[in-house]
């Protein structure tokens, strides 16, 4: 892929997250083989640690801010409310749909594969390991509607401030001219933040280089033998989801290339595998799905970040899997019910968390509660959950471009010209925002600039 050089003539922020990635693995294998004690405790265990979490913190600061801006730029750029209801109604019906598809051919994977069977329950720590009711489904649909939209965003609530968002979009549509300055202040928002990006992203190789080194230094390869079948049949359904799954749908539903999709997305899944964050991949994964693939901005605006919100294949797999596997190690026959009542609630968790580092896990208390599995459990896949995560975070933005092409092309709004040429994008690096672009990006009165056959930017 010839992607990514930037105007300075420098290496791209892409190639220098790579680099990153590759020397924290590499590094940390060595220091996790060393036990170099200090070293450990206070270098990996102290400094890294803190840049690491400085840069997951501070990406998480973008969330809120980057999602309400991005959001109301995309109602307002969809133009309709009637379009928006069918852009909405699709993207939700094909969210749902394929995270309950991912869960159900991964217990189905689960379930032949049998992973966990004769495991032998010995020196697993399982204090600490404390469970999480699950909401009915009726209090999480109430739950959507925020009583107190600041403190839905003080909190963070995703899913609540999604609805006020798109309220107040459709309430800016309805006012037609007169809510033009509010659409600017907001596209002029969007652009300040995407300045904000730009700053957090530069120190994306750092950050990631110390979350990974920390990763492989704390957790080494040893940790992962004792629930390797867990690992392979987890990786297995994750990967054929990626491949095949997905793929299908875009075939499908949308009759696009499915090897172009997997060229053209590999920045944004690269980036959801540094930091195990969708939220924090929001841009760089609008920035793929249009710039690389011609998806229509205002469409895009509007379900990739509502995708990294409710959308959660990979997630969800992850359930399925460690459900069975919990499963086979206590001994325990959930049967078809069971099994039933564990993709409805995969399905329903995703749809109310943000996507966020270890989330995941979270929601799996949930799960295993509901059918009635000792949730100490999850201390045996506790290990390995990071890396697990990272792995299923890029399979959850891929979701959220797959169904964002889709519904770009099935509302005709989907740029060919832009899809069928191969550097399309590529001489921007998706990574190093630029808040022009952006600003273009989120321009509701200036469509992309290829649909308006003007040449792109040498490479
Ligand atoms: N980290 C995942 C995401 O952001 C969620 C999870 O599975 O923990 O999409």
């Amino acid at each position: 892929m010839s992607e990514t050089r930037t105007g300075s003539g420098s290496m791209s922020l892409t190639t220098k997250v790579m680099i990153g990635m590759g020397a924290g693995l590499v590094l940390g294998v060595i220091l996790n083989s060393l036990q170099i004690g200090w070293i450990n405790t206070h270098i990996v265990g102290g400094l890294f640690r803190m840049i690491g979490q400085m840069f997951v913190n501070a990406l998480s600061m973008l969330v809120v801010p980057l999602v309400f801006f991005s959001l109301i730029c995309g109602v307002a750029g969809i133009g309709d409310v009637r379009i928006l209801g069918r852009v909405g109604g699709k993207a939700f019906g094909l969210y749902i749909l394929t995270t309950a598809v991912a869960i159900a051919v991964a217990i189905c994977i689960a379930l032949v594969v049998a992973p966990g069977q004769g495991f032998v329950m010995e020196g697993v720590d399982t204090a600490g390991v404390t469970g999480r009711e699950a909401p009915s489904v009726w209090d999480t649909f109430a739950g959507i509607v925020p009583k107190n939209p600041v403190a839905a965003f003080a909190g963070g609530e995703m899913l609540q401030i999604i609805f006020y968002t798109i309220v107040l979009g459709v309430a800016t549509l309805m006012m037609g001219a007169e809510s033009a300055p509010f659409v600017r202040a907001a596209e002029f928002m969007n652009e300040l933040m995407m300045k904000v990006v730009q700053i957090v992203m530069s120190f994306a190789p750092i950050g990631v280089f110390c979350l990974i080194t920390r990763t492989f230094t704390e957790q080494g390869i040893g940790l992962f033998l004792p629930v390797i079948s867990y690992v392979g049949v987890l990786v297995f359904a994750l990967l054929l989801h990626l491949f095949v799954t997905l793929m299908i749908f875009l075939k499908v539903f949308s009759g696009l290339d499915p090897f172009t999709f997997i060229r053209k997305i590999r920045p944004a899944q690269a980036f959801a595998f540094s930091t195990a964050s969708s939220n924090a991949t929001i841009p760089v994964t609008l920035r793929c799905v249009t710039e690389r693939m011609g998806a229509d901005t205002g469409v895009a605006s509007f379900s990739v970040p509502f995708g990294a919100t409710i959308n959660m294949d990979g997630t969800a797999i992850m359930q399925g899997v460690a459900t069975v596997f919990l499963a086979n190690v206590y001994g325990i026959d959930l049967g078809i019910a069971g099994y039933l009542t564990v993709i409805a609630m995969a399905v329903l968790a995703s749809i109310g968390t943000a996507g966020v580092p270890g989330v995941g896990l979270v929601m799996l208390t949930m799960v295993l509660n509901q059918v009635g599995l000792p949730i100490e459990g999850i201390a045996l896949i506790l290990g390995v959950d990071r890396l697990m995560d990272m792995i299923r975070t890029a399979v959850n933005i891929t979701g959220d471009a797959v169904v964002s092409v889709i519904v770009s092309k099935t509302e005709g709004k989907l740029d060919l010209s832009v899809w069928n040429d191969p550097d399309a994008g590529m001489a921007a690096d998706p990574l190093d925002i630029d808040p022009a672009a952006e600003a273009q990006l989120a321009g509701l009165a200036h469509p992309h600039p290829h649909a308006q056959g003007q040449p792109r930017p040498a490479e």
